[in-house]
């Protein structure tokens, strides 16, 4: 992680790291994190919870997400993984001492992997050792195969009030190249199954995928839009390093196809009354993910389960923290409250960038009051690179905030990079 000032680093291979002096260690961390610092907040900013549940059927090979397979006709140890998640929580208590959760996300991996019964308890659980606000976002993703799309209603039953689905594509030939488990049939019952059993629900939606041609891409998206989803996500298909495409490269479509392709993957949504108010995410009117808008607003979110990253404002500095990765490390270490891995402060040199770089990702960009609130600094801190990306036309902005201009959404990270400073 650049730009942090580690606090505490525990190897995750060093077994001599004791656990009794991970606790202690822990109630040390707190005395720090809450002693005069190098910022001074006036207010903290809204909090969120993030689940993680690192399981799924199988690793597809472009994932670079903390996810594992599960072991062939092995039972996942739901009961143990809600035990260690509580146990986390708990640990993680003093550090969110009276605050109110806006959203919960169980992400994964494969969340829907869990029986409803699991996320119900889980839950209750939650709900009985910190406050949520009334009407919390409470979302889950799931994979649409057949054996979840039955659990979707429990789900509802649970709490859950929105589904993030997994879909992909509808083409079997790119599902296959994707190494997805369920085909075109069963994302369609999948949706059909999400829009009767909730209010409100997500498509995740890939371009640029191998093979792909622009008619491929118009049939994904007349069938994404048929009956237009209330959010849809939009992923172009990158390469990431520690893959098994980054060993086995498959032929991807070239970079202006890939324009081409978004280009009208933006028409086709905004004829479909869809608001791209988001670089890669896109919403009917009332069903913005709250969960992810806290992110690029610069929101505090504490993030519990194997791997799960946190991000959390005090008075004088703002930490982030990384939990144990694998996931059996990540039980035997929760269970002994002492799940966190990595906790770093982030350096005051390093926030503006880090703020522009999540803002800069909303079609509405930001308030400077919130710039001012979150991070501690004076708006003078982005005062040239601000001026310099309205003079390239990249961003826009009134007196209370800015935006990107649409040449800004299209040249994101060179916008993004006029903020990184020297
Ligand atoms: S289902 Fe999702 S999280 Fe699981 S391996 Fe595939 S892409 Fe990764």
């Amino acid at each position: 992680m650049t730009g942090s000032i580690p606090i505490r680093v525990v190897d995750e291979e060093d077994p001599s790291s004791s656990d009794s002096s991970a606790g202690a260690a822990s109630a040390n961390d707190l005395a720090r994190m809450m002693r005069p610092g190098p910022l001074q907040l006036s207010a903290l900013p809204p909090l969120s919870l993030y689940i993680h549940v690192p399981w799924c059927l199988k690793k597809c090979p472009y994932c670079d997400f903390n996810s594992h397979a599960r072991a062939e006709g092995g039972e996942l140890p739901e009961r143990r993984y809600v035990d260690a998640l509580l146990s986390d929580l708990d640990a993680a208590l003093p550090l969110i001492w009276g605050r109110t959760i806006q959203t919960i996300f169980i992400g994964g991996g494969t969340p829907s992997l869990f029986s409803p019964a699991a996320i119900d308890r889980l839950l209750s659980e939650v709900r009985a050792r910190v406050r949520l606000v009334p009407d919390c976002e409470i979302t889950l993703e799931a994979n649409p195969g057949t054996f979840e799309r039955d659990r979707f209603r429990g789900f509802r039953a649970a709490g859950v009030t929105r589904l993030s689905i997994g879909v992909q594509s509808f083409d079997d030939r790119h599902l296959e190249a994707l190494g997805r488990v369920h085909d075109g049939r069963q994302a369609r019952a999948a949706i059909e199954e999400a829009s009767s059993s909730f209010d409100t629900f997500n498509i995740d939606l890939m371009y640029a995928l191998p093979g792909q041609d622009l008619a491929d891409l118009e049939q994904d998206l007349a069938q994404a839009l048929a009956t237009p989803p209330p959010h849809l996500s939009i992923y172009h298909l990158t390469i990431e390093p520690n893959t098994f495409f980054a060993k086995y490269p498959p032929a991807l479509p070239e970079d202006d196809l890939a324009y081409q392709m978004l280009d009208r993957i933006a028409e086709a949504t905004g004829a479909a009354g869809m608001a791209r108010y988001e670089v890669s995410a896109f919403a009917r009117a009332g069903h913005r993910c709250v969960h992810n808008l806290n992110y690029w607003q610069f929101g505090d979110y504490l993030g519990i389960g194997a791997g799960a990253h946190s991000k959390i404002s005090f008075a004088h500095r703002v930490v982030r923290q990384v939990r144990y990765k694998e996931p059996n490390r990540y039980m035997e270490k929760a269970e002994l409250s002492a799940a966190v891995a990595q906790s770093t402060e982030v350096r005051r040199s390093e926030l503006a960038f880090e703020f522009m770089l999540n803002a800069l990702r909303l079609k509405e960009g930001f308030r400077f009051t919130d710039f001012v609130e979150r991070t501690g600094l004076s708006i003078n801190a982005i005062a040239s690179p601000l001026s310099e990306a309205e003079a390239k036309g990249l961003l826009a902005r009134d007196l209370s905030g800015a935006w990107p201009t649409d040449k800004g959404f299209d040249f994101l990270s060179d916008l993004q990079e006029l903020f990184l400073g020297d």
